[in-house]
This record gives C-alpha cells, structure tokens and sequence, in this order.
C-alpha cells in the first residue's frame, strides 16, 4: 500500500512540475491607430471574449479565424488590468526563493514596450511590479518571520548574441555561466541593491532613456534587441543556520518578431536581425516545448536569452508571455505568425469578418451589438 502511496505521491509530482512549467499565454490588442491605417481600411481583428479573438482569414474573406488564449486583453484593456491579471499573481513567490519571468512578444509598433514600461501617466507592468515587490517585502517584514530582505536589480541588453550592461554600458559581451545549484549567473554584470521604489525609478528611468537615444541613433535598435530587467529578491534568515534564498523576476521587452529577412535589410542590419532571429526563434522553441510537456530536451542553450533565462523558464518557475497584436492591416502577416505562436488552439469559422469601424460609426454599431445580445437572450 505505501508502494502504492509513494507512487501516487510521485505522479502527483510530476503532474504539478508539469502544470507549474507551462507558460502562460495572453495576448493583448492595442488601440486602433488611424496613423497605422492610411487606407482606411479598419481593424482585422476583434476581442469575442475574454480567451478568444478573431481574424479575418485572409484566404477566403467569408472566414474568421478564432484564437483561444489563457487570457486576451481587448483594446479597452488598462495597464492596472494587464498587470492584475498576469502579473500580480506570480510576485509572492519571489519571496520564496522561487524564480519568475514576464515577456512581451510582438511585432514592432504593436505595444511592448508600452506593456513593459509604459508612460508617466499609464505605468506599464515593470514599475508595477517592482512596487508590488517592495509592498510584499514590506508586508512580510511587518509579519516578523524572522527573515531579512534585500532587493536589487540588473539591467541587460541582449542584441546580435551579445551579452551588454546596460547600467555600466560599455562594449563588453558578458559570459553567462551556470554554478553547481544549477542557478545561471553573470560573471561582472552591475548588480544595485535597492533600497526603495524611488531609489528603483532613479537608476532605471536613466538607462531605459539611454537605450532609447541610442535606439534612434542606431538603427532602431530598440526593436533588433532584448531589453531585460533583472529584480532580485535575497531572504536570509536572522537565527543560526541562517538559511538564505534568492528569487529572481526577469522582466523582457524582447526584440520585434517581425521577420527582418523580408523586409529586404542587408550586410549587418542582416547579421543583426539573424541573430534577434537566434534568440526569439530559440524562445518559441523553447516555450513549444515547455508548453507541449512530456519532458523532452528544452533547447535552452541554443540561443542567449534562453541560456540565461533558464533557471527562470519552465521547471518550477513562473512564467508569462504578453503577445503583443496590432489590428491595423498593415500588421495583418505579423499578427497571424504571432497569433500562431501564442495560441493554444485555432478554430476556422464560416462567417465574413465585419468591417465594423469603416462602415457603421462605433456608435451605432455598440447599440446594434446590444440589441443582437437582447435579441438572444430574449429580452425587448
Ligand atoms: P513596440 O514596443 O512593440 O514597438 P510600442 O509600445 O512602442 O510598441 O507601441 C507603439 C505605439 O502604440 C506607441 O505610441 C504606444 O504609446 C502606442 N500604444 C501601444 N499600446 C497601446 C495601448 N494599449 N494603449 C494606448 N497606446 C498604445
Ligand atoms: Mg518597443
């Protein structure tokens, strides 16, 4: 019977690694931008609910193609929702020593970074975050466990397969090693400790502006490499052995998925986009693979990023991927090969995607929505 016992303890076990390994897909839609649309021809894609989205089948115009998601944010999605319902969830762990990391995925132009950083006015998920850890240390400390709490953080750029600082910039592509816990490390890589969410914004905001100056500079750089922040929250405890654990947040705004090759870009901007390729085609990999479970070999080492995120993707680690979509046409290849990526399941339905936004006035076309609902359910 123990036999028996241990066995069911043991497939438990697996089972829950396997639950706790898979990433989390949402997706989220930005707002419609008329500049991005100068046909005039609308959006292709709409919210249905709160998992799934449409888009027109570009194939056969009597189609939509419907995508089912952990979560999809709408357009009217607000930043507080965003970080409410993918990201919030995953921060108490940091302070169990457990590792967690956040992506945002999508092709240029389509929200990213506005899901990432954001603005003044509408703060995105890494400000958010990083106030939610101080409010969860400073719970905690107030509990009186008997541990002691320090935050600090990194900043890192990974662009063609090197490894960069970006809060000591200089040219130097910094190794990443593995210790004998398994933990990945970077030998030389600035790390600041924290000691509020001000003294956070005040080394931060410098080095993202950095970034983005030279972004423009060179190349729009900022969309050919992955801006990652490293949060680290170190627990020790005050009485003998004084144990001491680490959980580290990653926080990516990843390179765009649009492929460059296509867009007819030579010599280095060439190498360049090969090597964002390298990194993000090895991501998808490496989440196909977590995601599909059955514990085959994950590709980690096979690009950069996923070298250094492995201690912090898939095993007992907390992961989301934010998609970022566009629903201007211009996007319309971008959007289906993310959507592809991102999806969980895909449906073709046999109905013509309305053009809601050119043809009726919003206005309108929110009543006539109402009144096909109240018609459904039955009402007047
Ligand atoms: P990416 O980083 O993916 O290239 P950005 O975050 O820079 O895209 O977004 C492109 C533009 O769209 C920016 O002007 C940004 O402010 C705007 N934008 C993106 N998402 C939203 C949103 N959810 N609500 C309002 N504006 C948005
Ligand atoms: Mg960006």
């Amino acid at each position: 019977i123990s036999d028996m016992a241990a066995q069911r303890v043991a497939e438990d076990v697996a089972r829950g690694t396997k639950q706790t390994a898979r990433v989390r897909v949402a997706v989220r839609l930005r707002p419609y931008m008329h500049m991005q649309d100068q046909k005039g021809e609308g959006a292709c894609v709409r919210r249905l609910d709160t998992k799934t989205l449409e888009i027109i089948n570009w194939r056969n115009a009597t189609e939509t193609l419907q995508y089912q998601f952990d979560v999809f944010h709408g357009e009217e999605t607000t930043q507080q929702e965003v970080f409410l319902s993918s990201v919030k969830p995953i921060l108490p762990h940091l302070l169990k020593g457990q590792n967690a990391s956040v992506f945002a995925y999508g092709p240029t132009g389509a929200g990213k970074t506005h899901t990432m950083l954001g603005s003044q006015e509408q703060p995105g998920v890494i400000p958010r975050a990083v106030r939610g850890v101080f409010n969860l240390v400073k719970a905690k400390e107030r509990e009186h466990e008997g541990w002691d709490y320090s935050i600090g953080m990194s900043y890192l750029e990974i662009y063609n397969e090197k490894v960069l600082d970006l809060l000591s910039p200089s040219a130097q592509d910094l190794p990443i090693r593995e210790n004998k816990d398994r933990n990945i490390l970077i030998p030389g890589l600035t790390h600041t400790p924290l000691s509020s969410f001000s003294n956070f914004h005040s080394h931060f905001i410098p080095a993202s502006l950095n970034r983005t100056t030279a972004s423009t500079k060179l190349n729009q750089r900022s969309s050919r490499s992955h801006a990652i922040l490293l949060i680290k929250v170190v627990r020790t405890q005050r009485n003998p052995p004084h144990r001491q654990q680490t959980g580290k947040l990653y926080l990516v705004d990843l390179a765009g998925s649009e492929d460059n090759r296509r867009t007819g870009n030579e010599g280095i901007r060439l190498k360049e986009s090969g090597a964002i390729n390298l990194s993000l085609f090895t991501l998808s990999k490496v989440v196909d693979s977590l995601n599909a479970g059955g514990g085959g070999r994950v590709p980690y080492r096979d690009s950069k990023l996923t070298r250094l995120l492995q201690d912090s993707l898939g095993g007992s680690s907390h992961s989301v991927m934010i998609t970022n979509i566009a629903p201007e046409y211009t996007y319309y290849f971008e959007t289906f090969t993310a959507l592809n990526f991102a999806a969980k399941s895909k449906q073709i339905v046999n109905k013509p995607f309305i053009r809601e936004t050119v043809t009726v006035p919003s206005v309108q076309v929110k009543r006539s929505r109402e009144e096909q609902e109240a018609g459904r359910s039955g009402e007047p």
